[in-house]
């Protein structure tokens, strides 16, 4: 937890309440400011550009065939980056659910809120995409609310039923792209060419889709972040004195106060011009301390960074700094605890990158079959029956061979010429065949290879039964 700053205004009424709600618990909806084209908002411009591309762009791209990035819960297909996961490969899965939990704890502990404003979809649509629509078709706030308070004319139907219109088919478009990660766009252009009444479901859930997706960018918006976001309630426990926030620096700024020529005073570098805080979506003014409702989009370090520049004081009187940075005006610290952390992180990846590299794409499992002990042949020879299940992650089919390794022995398949199936099981049974001389105690160690198209793949140990000696 944050300590007490040594700034105190006394007033701590902003906490009583989230920015987002009047006095009377309704609604404070934000006339959002453009922010001056400062050097966070450029990097976060370009950033955007590379998300919509890239979010627009994945689940059109194909490997060998097959879409480069899936994620089919309903099948339980799962293609990362060309890679297939299967539900088998459940435990690659928790260990990277576990990777992910830790990875945002450390991040945060360090950085803040750095993955809400810069990361996370919900900002980059919202501030990235829907924001602007609304800035280009009703204006600045000033605009926005003047429009809101007029009756209803000409005007306003024209731009509110555009903009609305607008945000959803921009919704209609993001829900369409979000299902094709989930179904592929195959099955999605499947429901453009065939007749509808194929594809009930799916169209239900494009619709359910477009309708959250607009409801939530064209009337829920911060509230997101402020109330229903878990990762943003987490904050206040993970952050502490040393974690970068977006912070305002009240030793240098206080006392406020608007600058006079006329007047001595021993203001401090804050002019009390409220720019911060109408370029602020979350709606909250940071000179208040950190705050839970702050997104880090550092929209309101480009405002004051451009007030600084007229005043002609130095930049970074709002800016990414940690408390304590702010308290004994001491430079950013990587605390014990911070490599500590970072070290664990390193660690979780690398195993995560050895287990995901070294996943076979194809795997074997090979049992005796139940309730079999087994048989004397002929010519001093002795067999056990065993089942196979072999999974091919591959799009491709394989000729199958299955041998004992390490010794003599025989495989008899009761499968003719099998194959293996592409990306799904193969059953397969068959006969292990060996010399009676081989068969040493009642339960013997044997290993058998498994060949697709020639190449050994896996081996599998497993245990050959013969008679009590
Ligand atoms: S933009 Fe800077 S100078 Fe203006 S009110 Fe905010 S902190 Fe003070
Ligand atoms: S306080 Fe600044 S960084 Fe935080 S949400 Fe508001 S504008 Fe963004």
């Amino acid at each position: 937890m944050i300590e007490d700053s040594i700034y105190d205004t006394g007033n701590e009424a902003f906490r009583d309440r989230m920015s987002n709600t009047t006095a009377e618990g309704k609604r404070n909806w934000f006339y959002v400011s453009k922010p001056p084209k400062g050097k966070f908002t450029k990097w976060r411009n370009r950033l955007n550009f590379f998300y919509f591309a890239l979010f627009f762009t994945l689940p059109f791209l194909r490997y060998q065939g097959r879409p480069f990035f899936m994620i089919n819960f309903p099948k339980g297909e799962f293609i990362v980056f060309g890679k297939i996961f299967w539900p088998q490969d459940f435990f690659l899965f928790a260990v990277g659910m576990i990777t992910m939990i830790v990875f945002v704890i450390l991040f945060t502990v360090i950085w803040g809120r750095l993955f809400c404003g810069w990361i996370c979809p919900q900002t980059v649509f919202m501030e990235g995409l829907f924001r602007k629509i609304e800035w280009w078709i009703e204006g600045s706030p000033t605009q926005q609310k003047k429009l809101d308070q007029m009756p209803w004319n000409w005007e306003k139907i024209r731009k509110k039923g555009l903009k609305q219109l607008i945000f959803l088919g921009v919704s209609f478009l993001i829900a369409n792209t979000f299902l094709a990660y989930i179904i592929s766009t195959d099955e999605l252009f499947a429901i453009i060419r065939e007749p509808i009444s194929e594809h009930l479901t799916l169209l239900t859930g494009i619709i359910g889709f477009t309708l959250v997706f607009y409801f939530v960018f064209a009337y829920v918006r911060e509230i997101v972040c402020t109330t229903i976001c878990p990762y943003g309630r987490l904050q206040s426990v993970l952050v502490d004195q040393d974690s970068m926030q977006v912070s305002y620096d009240y030793v240098r700024g206080e006392p406020r106060g608007k600058m006079s020529k006329k007047v001595e005073n021993d203001f401090g570098d804050c002019i009390d011009c409220k720019k911060c805080v109408i370029v602020c979506p979350t709606g909250i003014d940071i000179r208040d301390g950190v705050q839970m409702e702050c997104v880090g989009c550092t929209a309101c370090i480009d405002a004051c960074d451009e007030v600084m520049d007229k005043i002609g004081r130095p930049q970074g009187l709002i800016r990414y700094a940690s408390e304590r940075e702010i308290r004994e005006n001491k430079k950013f610290v990587f605390t014990t605890r911070m490599k500590a952390y970072s070290a664990g992180l390193v660690v979780l990846l690398g195993i995560m990158t050895y287990l995901i590299a070294s996943s076979k794409s194809i795997s074997a499992n090979i049992s005796r079959v139940k309730g079999q002990l087994f048989q004397e042949l002929p010519d001093n020879k002795i067999s056990n029956l065993y089942d196979a299940k072999v999974l091919n992650k591959k799009n491709k089919e394989y000729p199958i061979e299955l041998k004992v390794l390490g010794m003599d022995g025989e495989i008899k398949m009761i499968n003719k010429h099998p194959v293996l199936k592409k990306q799904g099981l193969t059953d397969l049974t068959f006969f292990v065949i060996l010399d009676h001389s081989k068969v040493l105690k009642r339960s013997n160690s044997i290993k058998i290879g498994v060949f697709a198209d020639g190449q050994l793949v896996d081996e599998i140990k497993t245990t050959f039964l013969g008679p009590f000696k």
